[in-house]
């Protein structure tokens, strides 16, 4: 009958750049939470957050390093330093490359990857390269908690941290590192690396796990809202809230589609007696029952029913042809006929609905609004011409 999952979706979208924005904020600041948002593509709300903020800053910083090392190398200019103007000038198009392509809505997890690689490859080479400077020995260091925010996923972040810890202590026992050369001094350096990352991994690999979970519930939680939010409880079918949604969005669809786009809304006939007579409890069994009768007859793909208020429904339906609409409005008075529950007052045995049938024209600046009133004065005129009918609303 309908898709809950593409509603869902939509109303799910991450806050984007139509975010209100926050307070005032000076030219720096404004210019700061550019840069951490990726040009306004993600907010403090959206799962992706923190990986991107991450992902500006640890580029940034490269440009400030390579670009650094780039300006010391060609101001010094020694022989055979064209290599390494070559590696800066790497490194720092892949900096502001992943920045760029960051707001130009790249995947998050790609732009990730790759500066893990480059994070990995920067901290081990410099380790090793620079080892005679106890301090840029220890640089490494710093790689677990990264590894394990960027890459987001436990396996891969201790796999990284395993791989990084053995390769400083093949590094260590090589011979690199200033002064580590006797025995036990060797010892103290390969355990301190290696206790270091490796409880920074586990303290890590208990966040991500914990993150994890809050957001699990969180998704969990807010999709129930959103299906709350969108549909009646009594039937189950979309509200009427969604029904300007879905409408709005098929309207803004039906020029690139062929086909008619057609909207039936109809509503029980004396439904007030049946109450009064058989109790408001019953009245709300018939209206469950005639909710599923409806999505029987309207079971396509694409078909989406509301209940729009009380005894009021409606579907947005897509045919080829005003034939093909027409006959789907007399099934569904067959089918509501068929159910054949009893009719307290009136002409009619059996309970019966009138509708109201509107076929949209293409054409721009038709709102969910006027399709509704158009099916609505249909429907008027279908009850006021004696009920059980329906009737075009175009005529
Ligand atoms: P008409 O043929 O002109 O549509 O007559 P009607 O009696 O169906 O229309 P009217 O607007 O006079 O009454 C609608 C009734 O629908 C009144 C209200 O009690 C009933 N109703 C609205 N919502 C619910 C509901 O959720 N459950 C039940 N059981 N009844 C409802
Ligand atoms: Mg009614
Ligand atoms: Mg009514």
């Amino acid at each position: 009958m309908s898709k809950p999952e593409r509603v869902m979706v939509e109303q799910h979208a991450c806050p984007t750049r139509n975010d209100p924005p926050d307070a005032p904020q000076g030219v720096l600041s404004r210019i700061w939470r550019n840069l951490l948002t990726s040009g306004g593509r993600t907010s403090e709300r959206s799962p992706d957050y923190l990986r991107i903020t991450l992902l500006n800053l640890i580029q940034s910083a490269a440009i400030f390093v390579w670009g650094t090392f780039l300006i010391l190398n060609l101001v010094t200019m020694k022989e055979g330093t064209f290599g390494r103007l070559a590696i800066d000038m790497a490194g720092l198009a892949v900096a502001v490359g992943v920045i760029v392509a960051l707001r130009r809505g790249v995947s998050v997890t790609m732009a990730s990857r790759i500066t893990h690689l480059c994070l990995f490859v920067f901290l081990l080479g410099l380790a090793i390269v620079g080892a005679n400077n106890p301090l840029t020995m220890t640089l490494p260091l710093i790689y677990p908690a990264l590894a394990f925010l960027l890459l987001d996923d436990i396996r891969r972040g201790l796999a990284g941290t395993l791989l990084m810890t053995a390769a400083l202590n093949i590094a260590l026992s090589s011979g690199f590192g200033p002064g580590l050369r006797d025995s036990a001094m060797l010892l103290d350096g390969a355990l301190t690396f290696t206790m270091a990352m490796c409880f920074q991994a586990a303290v890590m690999a208990l966040y991500v796990h914990h993150r994890k979970q809050a957001m699990t519930r969180l998704r969990e939680v807010s999709d129930q809202l959103s299906e709350l939010a969108s549909h009646d409880p009594l039937t189950g079918l979309y509200n009427r809230r969604t029904f300007v949604d879905v409408l709005d969005r098929e309207l803004s669809r039906h020029d690139r589609d062929h086909r008619q786009l057609a909207f039936l809304l109809f509503d029980i006939d004396r439904f007030k007696a049946f109450n009064d007579h058989y109790g408001h409890p019953q009245g709300d069994e018939l209206l469950k029952r005639l909710a599923s009768v409806v999505g029987r007859v309207f079971s396509r793909g694409e078909d989406i029913v509301f209940r729009l208020g009380g005894e009021e429904f409606g579907v947005v339906f897509h045919t080829e042809t005003r034939e093909q609409a027409a006959a789907m409005a007399d099934q569904l008075l067959a089918a509501v006929e068929a159910m054949g529950e009893p009719a307290p007052v009136g002409p009619r045995a059996t309970v019966s609905v009138s509708a109201g049938l509107y076929l949209v024209g293409h054409g721009r600046g038709i709102t969910p609004n006027h399709v509704y009133r158009q099916a609505d004065e249909a429907l008027y005129r279908a009850k006021s011409s004696g009920r059980a009918r329906w009737l075009y609303a175009n005529d």
